[in-house]
């Protein structure tokens, strides 16, 4: 008898301009069958409404497009960990309009960078960036959307690129907030954790496991690394073109059923093919 296959949950960080509809529309054209988008400017504080009529067509365009498990990716400007009052109370803010437009696309998750400690020092900033999580509690549970912890390059004075800091926040939240990490292969590679080889893999899940929890690990970012491992250096290369190589994403598309989002650099037409090569790997598994 032939086992019912389990649907492969893989997109791509598609475009909403034009309106969120717009990243939907542009997923199912390159094979995928979720995607993570902004739900607003990333690079401006003023968040953007979503007013009746850009709603129904998200609502149009998700039933037309079957997509599922959709992820939002918030602002680099919020820093939830900042010692600089103003900017802390900015970020909130505008985590907080984020959550809103979340809840309002009914989105699964909401990605985020946890924060960078800037002129303070890491343990300030991840005790800030879990004050600021607690102070949003009422708020989360106002919709579905699960937060996700991304894990950091580590890149200046960015927290996160250590499972230990992650694990941290998590632990002091969980309970309060719906919360969860999403590994970015990158950036734990450039954080100085390897994954190029199925023992490398292993034994990073070893370590993810003691400090956080491979239960809450939630989603994938795919990423090949333009960097060497422990760079510490942010930047993506096109999947099995870096540092990394194709047999970390077999890996991954092997033994992990989470879902997963291609961030690499070269667009469309390129995640059409990265999404047909990681299908085949796990297809082979079945
Ligand atoms: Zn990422
Ligand atoms: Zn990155």
């Amino acid at each position: 008898m032939q086992e019912q296959m389990k649907k492969i949950i893989l997109g791509a960080h598609t475009s909403a301009a034009g309106g969120a509809h717009k990243a939907l529309y542009e997923g199912k054209a390159i094979g995928a069958t979720t995607i993570q988008f902004f739900t607003s400017n990333q690079k401006r504080w003023k968040g953007r409404t979503i007013d009746k009529e850009e709603l129904l067509a998200w609502e149009k365009a998700l039933s037309e497009t079957g997509m599922t498990q959709i992820m939002s990716h918030d602002s680099y400007l919020i820093n939830l960990g900042s010692p600089d009052l103003e900017l802390l109370t900015k970020s909130k803010e505008a985590f907080r309009r984020e959550i809103e437009r979340c809840h309002l696309l009914n989105v699964s998750f909401l990605n985020f960078h946890p924060g960078a400690a800037t002129s303070g020092t890491i343990e300030e900033c991840l005790e800030t960036i879990v004050d600021s999580l607690l102070s949003m509690e009422n708020l989360v549970h106002q919709g579905k959307t699960k937060l996700l912890l991304e894990t950091t390059a580590g890149q200046g004075t960015s927290v996160g690129y250590c499972f230990e800091h992650i694990g941290m926040i998590l632990h002091e939240v969980k309970g309060h907030i719906p919360i969860g990490v999403c590994v970015d292969t990158c950036h734990i590679f450039a954080a100085g954790y390897d994954i190029r080889t199925k023992e490398a893999w292993r034994k990073t899940l070893k370590e993810f496991d003691r400090h956080i929890g491979l239960e809450h690990l939630n989603a994938f970012h795919l990423n090949d690394s333009v960097k060497d491992l422990g760079s510490r250096v942010d930047r993506h290369a096109d999947i099995g073109a870096g540092k990394i190589g194709l047999e970390c994403f077999r890996y991954i598309m092997t033994h992990f059923d989470q879902p997963k989002y291609l961030e690499t650099p070269n667009g469309p037409p390129r995640w059409k093919d990265e999404i047909t090569i990681l299908r085949k790997y796990a297809e082979e598994k079945n």
